[in-house]
Parts: structure tokens; sequence; C-alpha cells
């Protein structure tokens, strides 16, 4: 029998190697830490997943694809991105993660959340494998036409390594209903065939799920909702801080409002807002998703309500709740410290791993309920897996059906990590019992389908 202390040591080890054999990837050497760090305790109590070779083989991506897209400005300039599929792990089902466009994805960043995806896919229980992908192409200051041109190329390549029963990716950040359009088109005109299932985040009327857009925003504020019901609470009244003005924020803002919560702020790469009589949607909505404007005409059209802080965090703000949905390690050891220090009760990640290992230790050592990306976020998945389902029986279900399915799939999720932390000895530590359940599933499933 492997104590815990060896198990610990082999996986340190590992840890090592994985770094060696990664070079100047930080940000999957975080991911991997972050779970890896965690499954000592269920390596040693089930002497099968310790066997040489299934974590080894669950950190190495099934295949990776990196390539040139170039393409074309309104003024007819050439430029060369770099394109991204990490296809990371088929075990339970075809690939399936979204697709990020901006200047800082690498094939580390991509790794990190392909990394993410295999044990977020696996929570939903829905029987899709982990997978991401993205350039780092930046959206920004570009016409609808040059986005139109980028993901035409772009899909010239991927569409060889895509398809309903292999990979099938979605959007992230920079990549909305628009680019998910342009994207499905030239597949479409490429393949010469319609396979709705390819791709998820269409639009209704050509193949959509209705909730998808919501999705990870809805989600995300129900697992936050289930971690404080668990303690006797529930949002009525609660102040909620929201970084980003993205998809995942806008819907974050939407449902903590409906259900009574107050969201008082929302951020870009430029600074943030706070509004003390709560954010307004449909002037948010208006700016950054019919403008596709800057958070600070916000704060300009709101009146006296709302202030831009230019520069500034979120986290700077006294709130009960805290909802990180931008981007990686934007909630650091300092801005747990003062989220602490303001009394904040619970921290649900919207963004995948926007809290940095040192912020997410001090935040549980301080009792605060915290919801890691992995769980917190996977309605976003859970509903393009819906979507995938609405596509092969050729139907599409109505609104409040898909979000019915939603709130039983999150609910779950909360349950499965809740008594997964208690049978290892780790009751309300929502990150051991995301990533041991999730685990759990991959290794079963690898397991049985021999060494591949
Ligand atoms: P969007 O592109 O719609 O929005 C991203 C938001 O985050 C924007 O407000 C953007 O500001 C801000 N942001 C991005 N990068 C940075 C940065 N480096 N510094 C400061 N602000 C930044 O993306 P999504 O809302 O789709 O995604 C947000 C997060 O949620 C990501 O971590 C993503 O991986 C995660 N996620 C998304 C899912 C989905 O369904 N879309 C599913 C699960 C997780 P700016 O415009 O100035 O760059």
């Amino acid at each position: 029998m492997t104590t815990r202390s060896e198990t610990r040591t082999a996986l340190d080890h590992l840890l090592t190697e994985i770094e060696h054999r990664n070079p100047a990837q930080p940000e999957f050497h975080q991911a991997a830490h972050e779970v890896l760090e965690t499954l000592a305790p269920v390596l040693a109590a089930r002497p099968e997943y310790a066997e040489p070779g299934l974590v080894e083989r669950l950190v190495e991506p099934e295949r990776q694809v990196i390539f040139r897209v170039p393409w074309q400005d309104d003024q007819g300039r050439v430029h060369v991105n770099r394109g991204f599929r990490v296809e990371f792990n088929s075990a339970l089902g075809p690939y399936k993660g979204g697709l990020r466009f901006h200047p800082s994805v690498n094939l580390g960043v991509i790794k990190f959340l392909g990394f993410e995806q295999i044990f977020k896919n696996a929570l939903t229980g829905l029987g899709i494998g982990g997978g991401k992908g993205g350039s780092d192409f930046d959206p920004h200051g570009r016409s609808d036409a040059e986005v139109m041109r980028f993901c035409q190329s772009f899909m010239t390549e991927l569409h060889r390594h895509i398809g309903e029963h292999t990979d099938v990716p979605a959007g992230d950040i920079g990549v909305g209903g628009r680019e998910i359009g342009y994207l499905f088109g030239q597949y479409r005109r490429i393949t010469n065939r319609w396979e709705a299932g390819v791709l998820t985040g269409k639009g209704a009327g050509w193949g959509g799920s209705l909730i998808r857009p919501e999705a990870t925003g809805y989600g995300n504020v129900l697992f936050a909702a289930a971690m404080l019901r668990e303690r006797g609470e529930d949002l009525e009244g609660q102040t909620a801080l929201v970084s980003g003005s993205g998809n995942v924020a806008i819907y974050t803002i939407e449902k903590l409002t409906a259900l009574g919560a107050n969201p008082v702020t929302c951020s870009d790469s430029s600074g943030y807002v706070v509004d003390e009589k709560g954010i307004d949607l449909d002037l948010l909505k208006q700016i950054k998703e019919v403008e596709r404007g800057r958070v600070d005409a916000y704060a300009e059209r709101r009146g006296s309500s709302a202030r831009f802080v230019p520069g500034g965090s979120v986290w700077e703000v006294p709130a009960d709740l805290a909802l990180p949905s931008a981007t990686q390690n934007e909630l650091d050891e300092n801005a747990a410290a003062t989220l602490v220090r303001n009394g904040v009760k619970a921290v649900s990640e919207g963004a995948n791993m926007p809290t940095t290992p040192e912020a997410v230790h001090l935040l549980q050592k301080a009792g605060v309920a915290f919801g890691p990306g992995k769980a917190a976020n996977a309605g976003g998945v859970a509903v393009s897996a819906l979507e995938m389902a609405q596509n092969h029986a050729r139907t599409s279900w109505t609104a409040a059906r898909v979000e019915e399915e939603l709130t039983h799939i999150m609910n779950d999720i909360h349950t499965t990590c809740h008594e997964t932390a208690e049978r290892y000895d780790a009751p309300g530590d929502y990150v051991t019992g995301a990533n041991i359940a999730g685990f759990e599933r991959v290794a079963d499933a690898m397991l049985a389908q021999g060494v591949i």
C-alpha cells in the first residue's frame, strides 16, 4: 500500500519533470501544480490510479496543432498570426473547449486551459473530452471585415482537425457570436457539410442553443448560491464584485440581479467601474456588445452613481461576494487580503484560473467559500454539450428547458465537489473536491481503455 507521503513525493517528481519537458509554459505549470497537488489522497487510497503511466499520460496532450494564420487588413497589409489547437484528452468524449483570440495567447496558455477543461468537462457528467485552442490575434479595434478574414484563414487550417465526433470548439476570450458565425461559415464552405455539431455557441436561428450565451455567467451564480446555501445564506441583498465586461461578466451580473444580489462593479483592461446603485445591464450591453466600447463610457453615461477608476482593480471595493470573470491570475494575494479584510464571504471563479495559488490559499485559510473555475464556470461547456445533443437530434429546446438542465447540472456539480471533499477529509474544500471528482471520472475511463 502506498502512503500519502510516498505518493506526494512521486507527484513532486512528476511536477519537476513537467516543468523540464514543457519549458517557458508558466500557466501550464501552475494548472498542473494546482491539480496534482490535490491528488495525493486519491492516489494513495486507490492503488490502480497510482499505476505508473496514468498521471503521466494525463498531463501529456494527445495531440497539439500549431499553424500559421495569414490574413489581410483593410489596407491590404498582410499579417501573420499563430493558431493553436491542443487536443488534450478524449477518454470521455470528443475534445471540447473554446477558442481564445487574445495577444497573450501562446502554447502554454492553451495547454493550461486545455488541461483544466479535462476535469471541468468530466464534472459535467456529459461525455465530453478536453481541448482548447486559439490565436495571438487581437480583435480589438479591427473591423468586422478584418475579423471575418482572420476567422476564415484560421478555419482554413483548423477544419482538418475538428468534427462533430472528433473535436468541437466554442468561444472564449475574444471569440463570441460574431466570430463563431464566421468560423462556422468557412467550415461549411470548405467541407460542403451542414455539420451543426462541429462548433457550439452558434446563433439561435442556425443551430445554437438558447441560454448558451448566458450559461457560464448564470452557472457561476448558481454555484455561488449553492455554496452560500451550504452555509445557511442566500444571494438576497448581497453586494457582489464582478470583474470583466465580456460574455461571462455580463450574464453573471444579469443572474446576480435576478436573484436579488447587487453587482456593483465591472471592468476591462483599461480599468473598472463602480456603480453603487448596481450595474445597469442594458447600458453595459449597449456599450460592450453593440458599440464594442470601453467601460469608461459606462461611467460617463450612467450619471452620479457610477465612477470609472483607470487601471485599478475591482477587488479594492468592499463587498460580500467576488466573481472574477475576466482572465487568469487577475486576483492575487494582495487582492485576496483586501477582500478578506472587507469581509468577503464567497469567491466563485467565472474565469479560468483567475485566482493565484497564494490567493486561493489565503481565502481558504480565512474561511471564505471558494469555488474553483473548473466547477463554478462549467455551465458554459455543459450547455455547449446540450447544444451538441440538440444538433444531433436536429431539434431545439426551449429556454426554460435548457435553464432547468443547467440548474440541475450546477447543483449536481456542487454536490459532487462537496461530497468528494468530505470523502477525502477536506470538508468545504471545493478545489480538492473538484480535482478529485473530475480526475476519478477521467482516470476510470483511461484505465478501462488501455494504454493509448
Ligand atoms: P470576453 O472576451 O467576452 O471578455 C473578456 C473580458 O475580460 C473583457 O472585459 C476583457 O477586457 C477582460 N480581459 C481579458 N483579458 C484581460 C487582461 N489580460 N487584463 C484585463 N482584462 C482582461 O471573454 P469571456 O467573457 O468569454 O471569458 C472571460 C473568462 O471566462 C476567461 O477566463 C474564459 O476562459 C472564461 N470562461 C469563458 C467561458 C465562456 O463560455 N465564454 C466558459 C468558461 C470560462 P478587454 O476587452 O479590455 O480585453
